[in-house]
């Protein structure tokens, strides 16, 4: 069982309230058991929603611009955890440069698109319970 990011399947849940569909992804899981998860919104978040960013790892902290988002974050992750146990997953392809399923890069906190790298907290805590995590550019 694969874990996928649903805005990469075409599901309108990012913050802008768009989806980011990727064919790439959408094929390579054609006959392969996926679920798809958003743990933004699975912790809560309305959609659309104002973005946010990892504004530090220890003590973690994620902000929007105006507000402290930490908490609806974290249980979004929590929740996912949930799935990962009931399920035998293995595997993630979640969505790049996201504070909550970035692979690789995320924002570095300043609100001026300036990229680190860095993992979001979702793909942090895969990884953590040893599964394998890519991003949807690994596909090519
Ligand atoms: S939290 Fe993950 S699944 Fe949800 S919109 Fe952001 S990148 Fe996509």
């Amino acid at each position: 069982m694969i874990l996928v990011s649903s805005c990469l399947l075409g599901l309108s849940c990012r913050y802008d309230g768009k989806e980011k569909a990727d064919e790439r992804v959408i094929n390579y899981l054609k006959d392969k058991a996926f679920m798809p998860i958003c743990p933004e919104q699975m912790g809560g978040l309305t959609t659309p929603r104002p973005p946010a960013e990892i504004v530090s790892f220890q003590p973690l902290k994620i902000c929007t611009e105006e507000n402290d988002v930490t908490k609806a974050f974290v249980r979004g992750v929590d929740e996912v955890m949930k799935l990962v146990k009931l399920q035998n997953i293995e595997k993630a392809i979640l969505k790049s440069k996201s504070p909550s399923c970035g692979t690789y890069e995320i924002y570095d906190g300043s609100f001026t698109r300036k990229l680190v790298k860095g993992s979001g907290i979702m793909a942090k805590r895969l990884m953590a319970n040893d599964i394998k995590v890519i991003n949807e550019n690994d596909l090519d």
